[in-house]
């Protein structure tokens, strides 16, 4: 009888059988089965079985790992290493296997519980004052777009002291994510140096 089994399901049983075939062989004459048919192995329930699966990028250094992301409803309850990317091939490294830890936290009594530090909103807080406010993204963009600009047109530099062209701003400086692409990369070098010549561009994993 046909079986559909996903991809969680094959690589168990794939390590269980792997197992198995180790221990048989070194243990010569003797075999010992310690995979699925073994008549100690209990396989315990599969406690993502129904959780739906999203893949995304680990978002803190540039080696641009992938994970997948098992949630139900709304509510994210782990995340793994990607077997299929060829990058990571499952792996992660300390700092990735806590990236769970980004959506919930432990609490005193050692219960799972929302991280309350997560920021779901734009948050905004005024020069001078000691208040966040929370605001919309449509703010938020046209807010940064005319800031840039200002700070741009002020700051722009067409020749330095030795009468040298330069054409360039060096009031802004641009920060680079890891978890954008080489094409988004290339867009925003377009746009920092060819359009605004801001010369300072840094990156989070100074590839
Ligand atoms: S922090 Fe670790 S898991 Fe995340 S992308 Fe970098 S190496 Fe990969």
């Amino acid at each position: 009888m046909k079986k559909d089994i996903s991809r969680r399901d094959f690589l168990k049983y794939l390590g269980a059988g792997a197992a198995g075939t180790a221990l048989f062989e070194g243990a010569g004459a003797t075999p010992v089965l310690a995979g699925e048919n073994s008549p100690d192995f209990e396989a315990g329930p599969f406690k993502l079985k129904k959780t739906k699966e999203t893949s995304s990028g680990c978002s803190y250094c540039g080696c641009g790992c992938s994970t997948i992301v098992y949630s139900e409803g709304d509510k994210v309850v782990f995340i793994e290493g990607d077997p299929d990317s060829p990058i990571n091939e499952g792996t992660l490294c300390p700092k990735g296997s806590a990236l769970t830890d980004v959506y919930t936290i432990v609490d005193k009594k050692k219960g799972r519980i929302l991280n309350p530090g997560r920021l779901t909103q734009v948050q905004y807080r005024a020069p001078g004052s000691s208040q966040w406010e929370i605001k919309d993204w449509d703010w938020a963009f046209s807010e940064i777009a005319k800031r840039v600009k200002k700070t741009r047109d002020e700051h722009f530099e067409e020749k330095d002291e030795k009468g040298v062209t330069v054409n360039r701003c060096k009031a802004i400086c641009q920060m680079g994510s890891a978890n954008i692409n080489n094409e988004e990369d290339y867009l925003v070098n377009k746009l920092m140096r060819g359009s605004l010549g801001v010369i300072d561009l840094d990156h989070c994993a100074r590839l």
